[in-house]
């Protein structure tokens, strides 16, 4: 049995279960922060409609993070942040707070790879809209003045820009912060056996009713549809950031939504890369960091880090190769 979404697929092989495997998850899939959000969860001791309550508050809490960080909707808090963090203190909430700091972080473990201040190279190249397009040399240089941590000051609670001219944006790293939120809502309830993935970005607790039976599988970059290979996980958080779902071609050249900062042209090197890490929200930032940095800086920054694993998919010479971290060579199978 096979369920997908988005980068990354996790596969329960009911086949490989013991034959009193009989129950099901309660599972159900919403759209929110632009992408598939699937929960999970097993429990064999309580009945049905109280775990679906449990799903809705998980749920509940990711509306809630979207609500703060949705850039696509000028009443958010992020949209009130970038107009007017220039002009005035803004006190941040818990959510934001929690954000911008390990964003803070990830900038400062990357050397400036992940970087939120690509907001407006980003609405340069209009990723957020329907018509994504090539901006203008003259446009991205402006704009680059503005890009860099040290453009925002963030002491205690209290967040302020040096210019009405940055923007943040955190579509690097929100959606593994909200993964991160739902399992903490379930935990908290009592569940004790759960997968949530938002659109590849993934974390699962893991009992005995599941222990041994979950493969993360990553996508096959240039194959829609098709699988690159996988690797048994039990508990962990791990996410993928790709060149294949938010892109265009032009004049044979691929354009998509992961930015270097030094340049403001999408960050090449890395086809997809995915991360396996403490927590979703590292492993979000850091797949995007590392996407960044290219196959060997990456690599080394992934091996340089404890608790972090990592799976880098690249092209030479026309054909895909992939080189994963020490902890999950042995791991990871290829299809
Ligand atoms: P996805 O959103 O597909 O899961 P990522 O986690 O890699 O993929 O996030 C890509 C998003 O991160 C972009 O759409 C943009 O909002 C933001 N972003 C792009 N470049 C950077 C960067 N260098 N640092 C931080 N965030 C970035
Ligand atoms: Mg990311």
């Amino acid at each position: 049995m096979l369920r997908k979404f988005s980068l990354i697929l996790v596969i329960f092989l009911f086949s490989d279960c013991s034959s009193d495997y009989q129950f099901r998850p309660v599972e159900r899939t919403k759209v929110l922060m632009d992408t598939f959000i699937q929960i999970s969860i097993y429990d064999q001791n309580r009945p049905q409609e109280e775990l679906h309550q449990i799903v809705d508050l998980a749920f509940k809490r990711i509306e809630e993070i979207e609500r703060i960080t949705n850039n696509y909707n000028d009443s958010s808090f992020i949209s009130m942040i970038n107009r007017e963090a220039a002009n005035r203190a803004i006190v941040l909430d818990s959510i934001m707070y929690d954000l911008i700091l390990e964003s803070d972080r990830i900038n400062k473990l990357s050397e400036g790879a992940f970087d939120i201040t690509t907001g407006g190279i980003k609405q340069l190249w209009n990723f957020s809209g329907d018509n994504p397009r090539i901006p203008g040399d003259s446009l991205l240089l402006r704009q680059l003045r503005w890009v860099g941590a040290d453009h925002l000051k963030l002491k205690d609670h209290i967040l302020q820009f040096d210019s009405p001219e940055v923007k943040i944006d955190l579509g690097g790293i929100a959606k593994g912060y909200a993964v991160d939120q739902a399992i903490d809502a379930l935990k908290k309830h009592g569940i004790t056996d759960a997968m949530v993935n938002a659109g590849g970005n993934l974390r699962t607790l893991c009992s005995d009713l599941t222990r041994g039976e979950r493969r993360v599988w990553i996508k096959h970059p240039r194959q829609s549809d098709s699988l690159f290979g996988f690797f048994r996980m039990d508990d962990g958080c791990v996410a993928t950031s790709g060149d294949y779902e938010r892109y265009f071609i032009f004049d044979s050249v691929r354009y998509h939504h992961i930015f270097d900062p030094k340049t403001g042209y999408p960050a090449h090197g890395c086809v997809s890369v995915t991360i396996k890490a403490s927590t979703a929200t590292e492993a979000d930032g850091l797949s995007t960091a590392v996407f960044v940095l290219g196959v060997q800086r990456g690599m080394e920054l992934i091996e340089r880090l404890p608790n972090v694993e990592g799976i880098i998919i690249f092209e030479q010479d026309g054909k895909l190769k992939w080189k994963a971290s020490t902890g999950l060579k042995n791991k990871f199978k290829t299809n």
